[in-house]
């Protein structure tokens, strides 16, 4: 293995393993490797601990009772309102709504915002490279108010046509949705220059951030979005958890979501008033003990520090592309020149699918398939991919495993 300078040591990185149990396991008798950080990452303890300490010591239901179970679990909730708020520097915990995941985020969005200032005629622009949860909420907004779906395009390398997208932006955009992080290619769209020029044009942004959250500094404020989107499961949080940001003066004049307990003000049979926010869009009982353990994850990577797991992920993307280069008809999908820790990968015509039992046969975990950016694979003319993703866990020695894991598989599958 090639000597490196990645900032987190040997040392290190095996110390931020042992908090996460689930890496001492054996899968077909060897030690799991899991490069499948992309469609859910592993929890370290601390976010276990937090469940269980949850359920053990403080639950009750929140924001009702005033016995001390009920203020305790509230407190806990409610400090990860704090956490989040700060973790993504939004300017008030009111900003900071409470959903299941980035996919009920958008939804939220479309369902509210979305139903309450599109017309008949308006135009919405996503782009190729989107997650179905960007996609298809937009397309049903659309169908139901006789809006148009306009798409950015992308080049072979997987970036975004941006002289295309100025064109496709006129008077009557009302909203671009579109993703910080490409889950299939791994690219870093110019996400502040995006929102730029939507804000020119008049138009607002959301912006889809279940990948771009565990890889990038977020700062909301600084980007300038409306509308900030992403799931707990992908930043070593539980899953059932996620966020939506939202600037407050649009919150406020949105209609609400769901109706139900919590949400409202003051019932009666003739007339409902609901709650402020954030409370207006949290109906119902929430996931509070997923809800609690999301600060725990998000204390996990600020003392892990943050631009340290930046880093190391960064180079354990340099060392497996270049490693991955010398295996010949290897063709990597998604070769952006600002990139996350994502490799999408096809050998020869060897299916993804073949490939991915075979690497699982060696106790390396990888996600294969359109992973749910099926025009994206239509774009490339391709069924599907194999993709390894990384997290802060993994290490070099894991990537040289993935690379013999191929070969291997090669020689089986040709
Ligand atoms: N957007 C992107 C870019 C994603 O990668 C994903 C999940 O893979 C989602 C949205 C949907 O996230 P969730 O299933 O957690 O709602």
């Amino acid at each position: 293995m090639e000597t490196s300078t990645h900032i987190l040591n040997t040392l290190q990185v095996e110390d931020i393993r042992k908090q996460f149990p689930i890496l001492k396991r054996t899968i077909h008798n060897k030690p799991i490797v899991y490069f499948d950080n992309a469609a859910t990452t592993q929890k370290p303890m601390v976010v276990i601990d937090a469940l269980s300490h949850y359920y053990m010591h403080s639950n009750a239901n929140i924001h009702r009772g005033i016995h001390t179970l009920a203020e305790e679990a509230t407190a806990a909730y409610e400090a990860t309102r704090t956490a989040v708020q700060v973790f993504i520097n939004a300017s008030c915990t009111e900003e900071i709504i409470f959903t299941r995941g980035t996919t009920e985020s958008i939804n939220l969005v479309a369902n509210t915002w979305g139903r309450k200032n599109i017309q008949e005629g308006d135009e919405i622009i996503i782009s190729e490279m989107e997650h179905h949860s960007n996609i298809v909420p937009w397309q049903i907004l659309c169908e139901e108010k006789k809006a148009v779906l306009k798409v950015i395009p992308i080049s072979d390398e997987g970036e975004l046509l941006l002289d295309v997208y100025r064109q496709l932006l006129t008077s009557k955009t009302k909203l671009v949705a579109i993703t910080y992080v490409s889950n299939s290619l791994g690219t870093i769209n110019p996400i502040s220059e995006i929102i730029q020029m939507a804000h020119n044009a008049g138009a607002l942004v959301l912006v889809d951030g279940a990948q771009a959250t565990v890889h990038l500094d977020i700062d909301v404020q600084k980007m300038d979005c409306d509308f900030y989107a992403f799931s707990g499961h992908k930043i070593y949080a539980p899953t059932g958890v996620g966020v939506l940001y939202g600037k407050k003066a649009l919150l406020e004049a949105m209609p609400v979501f769901m109706g139900g307990g919590e949400m409202i003000k003051e019932v009666s049979f003739v007339k409902t008033t609901y709650a402020e926010l954030p409370y207006k869009y949290e109906a119902g009982t929430p996931n509070i003990a997923d809800t609690i353990a999301l600060k725990a994850a998000i204390d996990f990577m600020r003392e892990t520090d943050v631009a340290m797991i930046h880093q190391h992920e960064k180079e354990l993307l340099e060392y497996a592309t270049k490693q991955m280069l010398q295996i010949p008809n290897l063709r990597i999908y998604g070769t952006a020149e600002n990139k996350t820790g994502v490799i999408s990968f096809l050998v020869n015509n060897i299916h993804p699918q073949d490939m991915g039992v075979l690497l699982d046969n060696q106790g390396i975990a990888v996600r294969t398939g359109h992973h749910c950016t099926q025009p994206l694979m239509h774009r490339l003319g391709i069924p599907g991919t194999v993709r390894a993703s990384f997290a802060v866990y993994n290490t070099m020695e894991e990537v040289d495993r993935l690379i013999n894991g191929i070969q291997k598989s090669i020689k089986m599958l040709l």
